[in-house]
């Protein structure tokens, strides 16, 4: 175990290590010195004169440069925050989050005060936040109230090449709000080179290139295909592990089952070789709570090499300093419709040779490094595509489309998408908004429709919810929802799982999992929202403070929008039908017997 003593010696922090006797000194970096060896600060005046100059600027710089968490900062620095809040877009919760209280750190304050960030159902903001980190959809929604983005004086449009949905509408809709607002400033970053694009859908803006310090990466391929990515990545991590050239790890797998099999295994291997060095094995994946996601940034103990096994979070939202080896499964999870059962699902799918790229270059930030790609050349080659197919080519667009409505784009086929969805994904979501009767016959927005608007949820749960207050079951269905928006409140400890099954099915209601999420919440309830009575049953006692959250959110919107909210009791049937009025398009008729 080392023991570590801290002392400030002129501004320069120093650390003293021992570790077996060993006395290492080392000098810590201070934040101030952090921020000005990044390849950002070099450009820093030339950042703000080219935006002093023009209204929309495409930055372009590889991950790790700055783009981030320094624009940002040079923005209130210059002044810009006298005029406005600087915001900042993320596709990610997880970045938006991480990245706030990076930006909040370094800058002195306490997240939530000058620096702070707004997710679906979590706002972290005060008066006093000058700096605001969100996520993409979230901008999206603000720009329903204030249809030109008042209270921003420049908007930092991140990770664009990620070509999230919600990115890509704001890119139409911001085209048209700069057009109108000469004192706003747009900016545009980017991690690939492919900027052309974006430069070119604004009319030709300048783009700025920050001149980026990277390493050289071996790239090796698989000989052969890889059957099993879990155990071939495992594998290569030993191999690297037990070999002395230091450095840290970073495996990228699609998802956070992967991960975490991931991590027990390679865990479980290495503890049955003798005298194995010791390793540091950190997942990171966005349902994984904030404590230990932060682990990553960590700077593990002197002689401990760290392995961080990652979703595409890794590929360029977040970097962690320091990997100098990278193992790429060549896969990622993609929220894609599927047609057949009249939803977008979340499903494994073979990465980009743009991704891959970007996964090899996280080895070469510190030094030269090497990346192994868990696939051969040719499936490189010939199986991968150029670049992702973007988020509004592949998903349902109900969503959007109704908020644009909201916002009087009449026609959506006529509306600047930087690249259209195809004619059929608009007229199916078009079809699923009107057969919910958010849109009369001839396409213009119901009163059904501008209310469903109002919330933060997929359309279906808007009816459900607006259609609960004439049928008298609102108190349910605002429970019902709001289980729905947090992730799986149910959990399985590993050798407990018959234990575990065995207490649930106390609350199970046969045929129905909405009403077995009713049953938990309201015994949470009478049981006081105890954390002992959830440890007791097996139920995330976070995730439960949360659905108390999303539901008090909720019912705060429905206040405003002056529904009644009344309950039904115990007559659940009610209930039934309420979701059956939402749900009747993915209703099937049960032939044959059922057992
Ligand atoms: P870019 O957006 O250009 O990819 P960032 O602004 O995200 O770059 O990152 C700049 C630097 O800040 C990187 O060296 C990164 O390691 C560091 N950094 C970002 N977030 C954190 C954090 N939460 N803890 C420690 N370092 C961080
Ligand atoms: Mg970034």
């Amino acid at each position: 175990k080392a023991q570590k003593k801290h002392w400030e010696l002129g501004g320069t922090k120093i650390v003293l290590i021992v570790v077996r006797h060993q006395v290492i000194l080392q000098e810590k970096k201070t934040i101030i010195e952090q921020r000005q060896y990044l390849p950002a600060f070099a450009v820093r005046q030339e950042l703000l004169n080219i935006i002093r100059e023009n209204s929309v600027v495409i930055i372009v710089g590889e991950t790790g440069s700055g783009k981030t968490t320094q624009l940002t900062q040079y923005l209130h620095e210059d002044g810009y925050s006298k005029y406005g809040m600087i915001g900042c877009t993320q596709p990610r919760r997880v970045a938006a989050m991480s990245v706030a209280k990076r930006v909040s750190d370094e800058m002195g304050t306490q997240l939530g005060d000058e620096v702070g960030y707004a997710i679906r159902f979590e706002d972290c903001t005060s008066e006093n936040t000058v700096i605001k980190y969100m996520t993409d959809g979230i901008l999206l929604r603000e720009s329903l109230r204030e249809p030109d983005l008042d209270h921003y004086s420049a908007v930092i449009m991140d990770e664009a090449h990620e070509r999230s949905l919600s990115t890509d509408v704001l890119f139409g809709l911001l085209r048209e709000i700069v057009a109108r607002r000469h004192d706003l400033k747009l900016i545009v970053t980017s991690a690939t080179m492919d900027s052309t694009k974006f430069s070119m859908f604004f009319g030709n803006v300048p783009t700025f290139n920050i001149p980026g310090r990277t390493f050289p990466v071996e790239v090796l391929f698989s000989k052969n295909p890889v059957e099993d990515y879990v155990d071939a990545a495992v594998k290569q991590a030993l191999q690297i592990h037990l070999q002395p050239p230091s450095g840290d790890i970073l495996i990228f797998m699609p998802g956070q089952e992967d991960i975490e099999v991931t991590c027990e295994v390679l865990a479980e291997r290495l503890s049955e070789i003798d005298n194995a060095p010791e390793l540091s094995i950190l997942p990171i994946y966005s349902q994984l709570p904030s404590d230990l996601q932060a682990k990553i940034f960590q700077r593990s103990p002197e002689g401990i090499r760290k392995c961080v096994v990652a979703t595409n979070i890794a590929e360029t939202s977040l970097t962690v300093d320091g990997i100098i080896f990278v193992i790429d499964s060549g896969y990622c999870k993609l929220k894609v419709y599927n047609p057949r059962i009249g939803m977008d699902a979340l499903q494994i799918y073979p990465i980009s040779q743009a991704n891959s790229n970007q996964r090899s270059g996280r080895a070469g930030r510190t030094g030269p490094g090497q990346a192994f790609r868990l696939y051969t050349e040719r499936q490189y080659k010939d199986e991968l595509l150029i670049t992702t197919v973007p988020e509004i080519q592949r998903t349902n667009l109900a969503n959007t489309v109704l908020l644009l409505k909201s916002l009087g784009v009449q026609d959506l086929l006529q509306f600047h998408f930087m690249d259209p969805p195809p004619q059929d994904n608009i007229l199916n979501s078009l079809y699923q908004l009107w057969i919910l009767g958010a849109l009369d016959h001839t396409g213009v927005l119901t009163k059904l429709g501008r209310q469903m608007a109002e919330f933060p949820l997929d359309p279906p749960q808007c009816q459900m919810l607006i259609v609960s207050t004439q049928m008298g079951c609102t108190a349910e269905i605002l429970i019902i929802v709001s289980m729905l928006s947090v992730p799986s409140i149910f959990y399985r400890p590993k050798g407990r799982e018959e234990e575990a099954d065995g207490v649930r099915e106390k609350f199970q209601v046969p045929e129905s999992d909405h009403l077995t999420f009713l049953n938990v919440y309201n015994q949470w309830k009478q049981n006081n929202y105890s954390s002992h009575w959830c440890n007791e049953h097996f139920i995330h006692i976070k995730a439960m403070r949360k659905v108390r959250e999303v539901r008090q959110q909720l019912k705060d919107i429905l206040i405003q929008q002056k529904f009644e909210i009344k309950s039904c009791g115990t007559d659940w049937d009610i209930v039934r039908k309420c979701i059956c009025s939402a749900y009747f398009h993915q209703a099937a008729r049960l032939k044959g017997k059922f057992k």
